[in-house]
């Protein structure tokens, strides 16, 4: 089954795949694990650019191939918030699964470079997502962020958008924030989301920056219609974490699967628990 038809068959069943980041195959792998474990139907994996160049291209698809072969489980590589045409062109050569066109543009140029990217993907059976809609922050934890309803998705907007595109996916903003803030609550408007829905109901859509968002929240976006969740700051800050804490107790030791392998295992028991949400 393609990508596509796992998330129309997520909307029709009223939950959500998740969507985790990995920048190392210990982090990839404690992903898969917990996504099988879960009884998950299929999983998504993505790289940011800047965690693509650190992995590499192929060497993620390779990664990516090699754990789903091992596990026996179905696992969609996607570049995450690639900037240009030609990132996006070179995942796709790379053999990535799934893009998502983010060019950081005025909307003319948004919906030129990610038209662009839809029609060099189309022979190639690859999932595109496209974002429209200011999504502030970045994969940190920060302390406050301003957020106001300019910055949320336009609903008209998106259906022009996705009517001239042809995109399969939609990242939209309602209130969604890259990243964790400290000293503000994180809050959806689901409302808000609804109306994007009915102006545009074709596509899948996407919640980014669900890190930090309350449990009700995330899952009253996924009763609205969102079919695909990101989460990835919690996930660097639990690895981070439980790494500290190894190295520290133990300074002596120095074998990296003895001080990674608690950290992954860290990542995999967040994963198992993000997914017990979408269900
Ligand atoms: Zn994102």
């Amino acid at each position: 089954m393609t990508l596509n038809e796992y998330l129309k068959q997520a909307r029709e069943g009223g939950y959500a795949i998740g969507h985790f980041n990995f920048a190392t195959e210990d982090v990839l792998k404690a992903i898969v694990s917990a996504a099988k474990e879960s009884r998950a139907p299929c999983v998504m994996v993505g790289t940011s650019e800047g965690e693509a160049e650190f992995v590499g291209l192929k060497e993620a698809v390779a990664l990516v191939r090699a754990i789903a072969e091992d596990f026996q489980y179905p696992v969609f590589l996607n570049a995450d918030h690639f900037r240009s045409f030609e990132k996006c062109r070179a995942a796709i050569d790379a053999g990535y699964d799934s893009v998502i066109v983010d060019p950081k543009k005025e909307y003319a140029e948004n919906l030129s470079i990610t038209t662009q990217v839809v029609e060099y993907a189309r022979s190639a059976n690859i999932s595109i997502e496209g974002e429209l809609g200011y999504l502030k922050g970045s994969s940190e934890v920060q302390q406050k962020i301003e957020i106001s309803i300019d910055d949320y998705s336009k609903p008209e907007e998106v259906a022009d958008f996705v009517a001239q595109t042809g995109v399969d996916r939609m990242a939209v903003v309602f209130g969604n924030i890259h990243g964790i803030v400290t000293d503000q609550e994180e809050k959806l408007d689901v409302e808000h989301f609804a109306k994007i829905v009915a102006a545009a109901p074709a596509p899948a859509y996407v919640l980014h920056g669900a890190s930090g968002l309350s449990d009700q929240d995330i899952k009253a976006a996924i009763k609205a219609g969102i079919v695909n969740v990101h989460f990835n700051t919690e996930l660097r800050v639990a690895y981070h974490d439980a790494l500290e804490k190894t190295m520290h107790d133990n300074p002596t030791e120095t074998t990296p699967y003895k001080y990674l392998g608690p950290a992954a295992e860290e990542v995999k028991k967040l994963v198992l628990q993000k997914l017990a949400l979408f269900k």
